[in-house]
């Protein structure tokens, strides 16, 4: 069993922490946030008042946070953890950030002896909780393998992308497909229900036909559709939409960097601007929705 430091105990930090306690690990964990400090201390995780405290004593280091700018304060600026980590020890950043700032990092880790991997996740916050995770992991070889047992202990696949970098690269794309189906389901639901359908009828039936998809089966944008989903509670917890726009920005600046056309990617970014202008930037993503559905005039 291992001495882990985990930093950034949000939506997908706290469950995944809690998974590493009940299998075995020793947990010291940090956030700004003293509310998820507390929920780990009652499940038996170790609280440092700092996030250069939590790695002291560190054989391995986690973060999950939500986006570039965080985790390069992180290790390099602000909060500057990198030279308290001891050499040898394992980073494995689990945020979903840019592909160059994971290379930033993971080489600044390189010259202090501290092997690192981008391990940015699939699955959401259910995944999180059940343990199911995908990890999407960039970095050599040796340390992926190293990093396997811990991955496993909140995850159930782990795919090796590429170099340092890589991971962030293929969750990138994922998120992307992501954004374009999700608003693609919300659409089609809010035609429907517009028309006199019965969202859950419709449900049932697009799920056994051609427009079957991960949004509409496990994630379904319409209330009253699916129990234990953001949906089922008014959008509260979940993946946010701010980070989805997030995701969408990366996916644009992958795009732009290697003049890739993302046509349906950027009008789903757009969307999910609109929305979050709209003051939706902190519900789950699937709130969307809302900006399709017609809205009733009387
Ligand atoms: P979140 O906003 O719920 O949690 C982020 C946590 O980080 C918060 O508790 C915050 O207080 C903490 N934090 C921020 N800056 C910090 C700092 N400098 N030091 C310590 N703590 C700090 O976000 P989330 O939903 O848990 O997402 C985290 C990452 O996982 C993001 O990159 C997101 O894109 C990705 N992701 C999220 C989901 C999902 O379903 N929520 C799914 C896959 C991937």
């Amino acid at each position: 069993m291992s001495r882990i430091a985990f930093i950034g105990l949000g939506n997908m930090g706290a469950p995944m922490a809690l998974n590493l306690i009940k299998a075995g690990h020793q947990l010291t964990v940090f956030d700004l946030s003293t509310v998820a400090l507390a929920r780990l201390s009652d499940a038996g995780g170790t609280v440092a008042n700092s996030a250069v405290a939590s790695v002291l004593d560190a054989e391995i280091v986690i973060s999950m946070l939500p986006a570039s700018s965080h985790v390069e304060s992180l290790y390099l600026g602000d909060q500057e953890i990198l030279s308290s980590i001891a050499p040898g020890t394992l980073i494995i950043d689990c945020s979903t950030i840019a592909p160059q700032s994971a290379r930033k990092v993971a080489t600044a880790a390189a010259t202090r002896g501290l092997a690192m991997i981008d391990a940015p996740v699939s699955g959401g916050t259910v995944g999180a909780a059940a343990g199911s995770l995908t990890f999407i992991v960039g970095g050599p070889t040796e340390v992926v393998e190293r990093a396997r047992p811990i991955l496993n202990a909140m995850g159930k696949n782990i795919f090796h992308a590429g170099d340092s970098g890589a991971g962030q690269t293929a969750k990138i794309c994922n998120n992307m497909l992501l954004g374009i189906l999700m608003t693609g389901t919300a659409e089609a639901l809010a035609l429907g229900v517009a028309n006199g359908l019965d969202p859950k009828v419709l449900s049932d039936i697009m799920s056994k036909s051609s427009g079957r998809n991960w949004a509409l089966d496990v994630y379904n944008p319409f209330p009253g559709v699916m129990d234990n989903v953001p949906a089922a509670r008014a959008y509260a917890g979940g993946f946010g939409v701010d980070l989805m726009l997030k995701d969408l920005g990366l996916a644009a600046e992958s795009a732009l960097a290697s003049h890739a056309a993302i046509p349906l990617g950027e009008l789903s970014r757009n969307l999910y601007s609109l929305h979050s202008q709209a003051g939706s930037g902190s519900l789950d993503f699937s709130s969307i929705l809302n900006l399709l559905a017609p809205k009733k005039v009387n």
